[in-house]
């Protein structure tokens, strides 16, 4: 044999050898993946019942669905019902603001063989999430922040695959509670919560087709590889069995020839493979950036149709709903954090005599008038809200009655200079102020209100058109 084809042969039994490394080394990972599965699968359904039963008594989402765990356990039920529990028990954690801290995974299979490949991939695909959690960032309401913070933490330290479907499943949770818990009527939201939840299935769907490309380049390596080792041992054949030197030179370059061609074909093989990976991996994004679209038009649409819900259709101003809760949240703080609060209630003057001599519709716009004008004099924590008929209330939290009155008196020193004309007549609108604040015993909201109420039956007894203080 030349040395060129002794050198050739070298080389090919070194590509050989490390194949066969490759092989080894794949295979041991699966059965040692397969038998971290059947310990960890045995020892849940052993303990956890016992465990989740002697922990659980509480009566939050957590604990109920820890219940039907345990209870799904006990019964045997399919791994695919267990599964769907799991899913369950995730949303209810992130709700009721529990759970393990995240566990760095091992490295996946799939980045570490498409690991040239994929850092980019992975980089574009955080970006994506990054820009998904900002957008919900403008949308969802300050008590979510904390939660969008551990996300864009979480999002920084993603590696693999595997961590970028943990955190869309968080995304998901986090939307669907929001959705859930800020709106009553929301059929229309969560049934398109579904349609997105659907697509993500998609998604996935064409990652797990991305693992297929893995099998095949396992599978391309091994049909090289018998091809080699055969050629091979038929080389070593032939040199014992040869009977002059010119067969020999003849039978070694036939079988480095078919060698060759083995390996052009797995070359050819493994590039339409990657072509495959890069196109799927192309159509994948796509398919996100859809998905962020629609998530968008969710959370406006979500948006609007709380704006609505919180609105008073005639004024602008926010309803009596808006009220409520502004007054519960700000005296809950108040109880736990002592930070006290005002309130003014305004009620037009007169306000039968107004409808009675220049009709409902002037009515109408003088109501409209005193919200447009007192607006402008609110700070932007402050919240005026139109609690029913020709009354309005503004929260004012953080402020002590002596800074809400000097708000009230400029409200009422602004509505008193606004004129309307009708017909060639002058109609003036005057509006009577009650201010009052938390004070040290206070425990619900509707002490306050009171306080405010009488304020403005005494401004009305002395005259109307002026501030009290109650
Ligand atoms: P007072 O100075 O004592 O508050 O007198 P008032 O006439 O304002 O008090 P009262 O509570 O007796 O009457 C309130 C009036 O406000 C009666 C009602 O017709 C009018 N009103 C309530 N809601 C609306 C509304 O949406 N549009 C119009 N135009 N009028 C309204
Ligand atoms: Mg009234
Ligand atoms: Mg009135």
């Amino acid at each position: 044999m030349s040395s060129v084809q002794e050198e050739k042969l070298a080389v090919l039994q070194d590509q050989v050898t490390k194949l066969q490394g490759q092989k080894d080394s794949l295979l041991r990972e699966l059965d040692g993946v397969e038998e971290r599965f059947e310990r960890t699968s045995r020892l849940y359904r052993k303990y956890f019942p016992v465990i989740i039963d002697s922990i659980v008594a509480g009566d939050n989402s957590f604990s109920k669905v820890c219940r039907d765990l345990s209870a799904a356990l006990k019964k045997e039920e399919s791994d695919g019902k267990i599964e769907y529990i799991f899913e369950q028990l995730k949303t209810a954690m992130l709700k009721e603001d529990i759970g393990p801290s995240p566990v760095k995974k091992k490295k996946g299979l799939l980045s570490a063989l498409m690991k040239n490949d994929s850092g980019s991939f992975i980089d574009e695909y955080k970006q994506s999430y990054h820009d998904v959690v900002n957008n919900l960032r403008s949308t969802l309401d300050k008590k979510y922040s904390g939660k969008l913070d551990n996300l864009t933490a979480r999002i920084k330290t993603v590696q693999d695959t595997d961590d970028i479907s943990d955190i869309r499943e968080s995304v998901f949770s986090l939307v669907f509670i929001y959705i859930s818990d800020t709106n009553q009527d929301r059929d229309k939201v969560n049934a398109f919560v579904r349609e997105v939840v659907g697509k993500i299935l998609d998604i996935e769907s064409k990652v797990a087709h991305t693992y297929q490309h893995t099998d095949s380049i396992i599978q391309s390596n091994e049909g090289f590889e018998s091809v080699l080792t055969g050629q091979m041992q038929d080389l070593k054949h032939s040199s014992d069995v040869a009977s002059s030197l010119e067969s020999l030179k003849k039978q070694v370059s036939e079988r480095l020839a078919s060698i060759e061609h083995a390996l052009k074909q797995k070359q050819a093989k493994d590039a339409a493979i990657k072509d495959l990976a890069k196109k799927n991996r192309h159509s994948f994004l796509k398919g996100f950036e859809k998905l962020k679209d629609e998530l968008d038009e969710a959370t406006k649409y979500t948006e609007e149709l709380e704006k609505k819900l919180n609105q008073d259709q005639l004024t602008g101003a926010f309803n009596r709903r808006a009220y409520d809760n502004k007054m519960e949240e700000e005296m809950a703080r108040f109880l736990r954090y002592d930070s006290g609060f005002s309130i003014l209630l305004i009620d037009a003057d007169n306000f039968k005599r107004i409808n009675d001599n220049y009709g409902h519709a002037i009515g109408d716009k003088c109501l409209q008038e005193i919200i447009k004008r007192s607006i402008p004099l609110l700070r932007k924590n402050d919240m005026l809200a139109r609690y029913g008929g020709e009354e309005f209330v503004v929260i004012m939290p953080e402020t002590d009655t002596a800074g809400a009155r000097e708000v009230a008196e400029k409200i009422r020193q602004t509505i008193e200079k606004i004129e309307f004309i009708y017909k060639n007549e002058k109609v003036k609108v005057t509006v009577s102020i009650g201010v009052s604040g938390t004070q040290k015993g206070d425990t619900t909201h509707q002490q306050i209100f009171e306080r405010a109420d009488i304020a403005v039956y005494k401004a009305k007894e002395q005259g109307r058109n002026r501030v009290l203080v109650n």
